[in-house]
């Protein structure tokens, strides 16, 4: 068996409480419609002692169970056997200390840190989780797999499938609204790409209806396989701190999967005895993208113990329908304006005592362009996390001295129009790609210097700039 008898799937509505068992391919509860967790007998598992026990994994880095950043936790996501997990090798992410960026969110220094999953095998967070849906719908035998995706699940839906061979990749993407560096990659790998005249949204709709009327496995973040592979960025966060819980973990909200699995993550160590407190959660939306901000600071929804007003939500989203409203941001990864994990995101914010902010496009590529030159780089959606720091430390919730932990989501070269158009001297490209988008000014442009071809000129360039 591939599955073990450790976990089951279960509503996360406590007035249904409905269960499932591991062997179905399921998107949200039979019964009311809520979504899923993956619930663990703790009891009859063997989670360690103390997280420290997961420092032997490294001596046995030639194993592929404990070499894979995510597997290596196994025991705290034991819904498949060790011997059935799929793996290409995600995981192997940084933890850097950038205090650079730190002075710039007006951080202490040695206080910030960069959680680098652009450094998963297909450039995303999204890695993740791809192999904890991946070796659930091996061990349930599924053939084809699907996403509707803003472009990181997809290319990291389509890498799975052209490095294991074990299902066959759909993937619908709004139209005109995926980057060129993700659509190259789903591609080159081979997935079947649908481009729908629509946006995100749009596309989550449909991918639901078709993967439900055609049985393909669905591996959006509606999937809570997915879920449990991302709670492991928060291991491997809490590993490098040497076990030692930060202040604050800031994370871009898109479709809020990444926050709904760091909050699991957190109440499970909690329950396991393995931490004493958990940190405090910001989630970071895109002015252009707000409903997390808009319903959890502005009309303060909540998810209070599960006794919360769910339909805020559809109110809320009514009237987008009504005023023709749809999400625009350059940070695409995040341009979605119905978050399909909202109440587990909810819950994950209670857990976390956490705070919600909305940062401009303007604010985003400032930020990301002090993430580069500081450190390893990201796509703009990433740096919506830094940017949100950065005004919860000017409004004072986040302190000086404060250790806090901002999670780059996605990897640099992802969308080099957005870069390239910061940096440029070519105002029209400036303008086509983020005026349009209200970005007035490019703060931090490191501007090429145009040279005629001559040697003389060329050194007087050099000595001139440098
Ligand atoms: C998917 C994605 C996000 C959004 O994450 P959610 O879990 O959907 O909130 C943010 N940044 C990048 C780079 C992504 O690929
Ligand atoms: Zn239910």
């Amino acid at each position: 068996m591939s599955l073990t008898d450790l976990a089951v799937q279960r509503c996360i509505s406590p007035s249904c409480g409905a269960t499932y068992s591991t062997s179905e391919a399921l998107v949200a509860c039979g019964k009311c419609g809520s979504l899923l967790d993956v619930v663990y007998d703790w009891n009859r598992g063997k989670p360690p002692t103390s997280l420290k026990d997961f420092e032997q994994m490294w001596s046995r880095r030639h194993e592929p169970l404990r070499f894979s950043g995510v597997w290596r936790f196994h025991e705290l996501l034991p819904f498949a056997n060790p011997a059935a997990v799929v793996t290409v090798g995600e995981g192997q992410t940084l933890l850097q200390q950038a205090d650079g960026v730190a002075k710039y969110v007006g951080l202490n220094a040695g206080r910030l840190y960069l959680q680098y999953e652009g450094m998963n095998p297909s450039g995303s967070f999204k890695d993740n989780g791809m192999s904890a849906a991946f070796t659930h719908a091996r061990a349930i035998g599924a053939k084809r797999a699907a996403c509707a995706s803003t472009g990181n699940t997809s290319a990291s839906l389509a890498m799975y499938c052209s490095v294991t061979k074990l299902m066959k990749a759909i993937i619908f993407v709004g139209s005109g609204k995926i980057s060129y560096g993700k659509l190259a990659q789903a591609l080159d790998y081979g997935a079947l790409t649908v481009q729908i005249a629509g946006d995100f949204d749009d596309a989550m709709a449909r991918v639901k209806e078709v993967s439900r009327d055609l049985g393909i496995y669905l591996v959006n973040s509606v999937n809570p396989f997915r879920l449990e592979g991302q709670k492991t960025i928060m291991f491997r966060v809490l590993e490098a701190l040497r076990w030692e819980v930060p202040d604050w973990i800031v994370v871009p909200g898109g479709n809020l999967g990444n926050s709904s699995a760091f909050g699991k993550a957190f109440s499970e160590l909690l329950e396991l005895g393995l931490i004493d407190r958990a940190p405090r959660l910001a989630v970071i939306n895109a002015v252009g993208a707000n409903t997390l901000y808009e319903l959890y600071e502005n009309r303060k929804m909540r998810w209070d113990s599960a006794t919360g007003d769910m339909c805020q939500a559809c109110n809320y989203y009514k009237e987008l329908d009504r005023d023709g409203k749809k999400a625009s941001t350059l940070a695409s990864a995040i341009e979605i304006n119905r978050p399909v994990n909202l109440t587990k995101c909810l819950r994950a914010l209670e857990v976390c005592d956490g705070v919600v902010r909305e940062v401009t496009d303007q604010d985003i590529m400032d930020a990301k362009a002090q993430v580069g030159t500081g450190g390893i780089g990201c796509e703009p959606a990433s740096a919506a996390s830094v940017a949100g720091a950065k005004m919860l430390r000017r409004e004072g919730v986040i302190a000086a001295d404060d250790r806090v932990v901002c999670i780059l989501t996605g990897h640099l070269l992802k969308d080099p129009t957005a870069t390239v158009a910061y940096h440029t001297t070519d105002q029209d490209q400036f303008n086509k790609v983020l005026g349009s988008r209200g970005v007035k000014r490019a703060s931090f442009a490191n501007r090429a210097v145009a040279v005629p071809n001559d040697l003389d000129e060329i050194i007087k360039a050099i000595q001139l700039y440098s």
